[in-house]
């Protein structure tokens, strides 16, 4: 089967998932997983699994952005993103891929994700999952205290960010804005999609560091100037 073919059967299952799971939303935990996924990695996958176990979430959404307001360089097209992160999370039940924000034609900021998911989910709690990088920068997002009315956040631990200064910051959030943060160690994995990025433009190797379709993807669709 091709990607192109593997990829329109996983919308079809995904969406199935997304529908069940719309009607059996009440009182439940949902986790959601932000990001650019530029590429999404094994990362990206092992916090949201570590995390969804540790806090007994009901399900983990995946939510890539569609027109981030941070990112200045040129990101891949927001459908080639949410494919790979499709492809990343089909054979995982309690994974499933929210296109809330590649759907919209404008900027995307998370307030209005959150806005929208507390009309799908009426009686769900939200937990934001972050890495420690992103909490540190909560403060640039759009109407930043609102963030924290609508959602408790869960701050991953990440290579490379203190988790001295990150605790501060989080103290400091929480006391400013009655934010509900928590810090929570996951096991440490070196990985950033401007690593994977820039292996592939060197023409260097990816194999697992991504899942085996998201590099076939990569490969098929020539992204990152991968094969040139
Ligand atoms: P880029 O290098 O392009 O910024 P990234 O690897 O940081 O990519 P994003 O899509 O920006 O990936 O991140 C989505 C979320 O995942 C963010 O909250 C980020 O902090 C978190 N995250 C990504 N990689 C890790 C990691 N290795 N450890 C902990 N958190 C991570
Ligand atoms: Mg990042």
């Amino acid at each position: 089967m091709t990607i192109n073919n593997l990829v329109n059967e996983y919308f079809i299952v995904n969406q199935e998932k997304l529908k069940k799971f719309e009607n059996e939303s009440n009182n439940i935990k949902i986790g959601i997983m932000g990001g650019t996924f530029d590429p999404i990695h094994c990362a990206h996958l092992a916090i949201a699994e570590f995390i969804r176990d540790n806090y007994k979430l009901d399900k983990i959404l995946f939510i890539p952005s569609g027109n981030p307001p941070h990112k200045d360089r040129n990101i891949t097209d927001k459908y080639d993103r949410y494919n790979m992160v499709l492809l990343s999370t089909i054979n995982n039940d309690d994974f499933i891929v929210s296109d809330i924000e590649v759907k919209r034609e404008d900027k995307t900021y998370t307030i209005d994700t959150l806005k929208n998911l507390k009309q799908i989910y009426k009686d769900a709690e939200i937990y934001f999952i972050t890495g420690a990088d992103a909490i540190c920068d909560i403060e640039t997002w759009k109407d930043v205290e609102d963030n924290f009315k609508l959602a408790n956040f869960i701050a991953a631990t990440r290579p490379g960010i203190s988790l001295l200064i990150a605790n501060e910051k989080i103290k400091e959030l929480k006391d400013k804005y009655n934010a509900n943060i928590e810090s929570v160690y996951v096991p440490s994995l070196d990985i950033s999609s401007t690593y994977i990025r820039n292996q592939l433009k060197r023409n260097k190797t990816i194999r697992y560091l991504v899942p085996e379709l998201v590099e076939e993807y990569i490969h098929s669709k020539k992204l990152y100037n991968s094969g040139e």
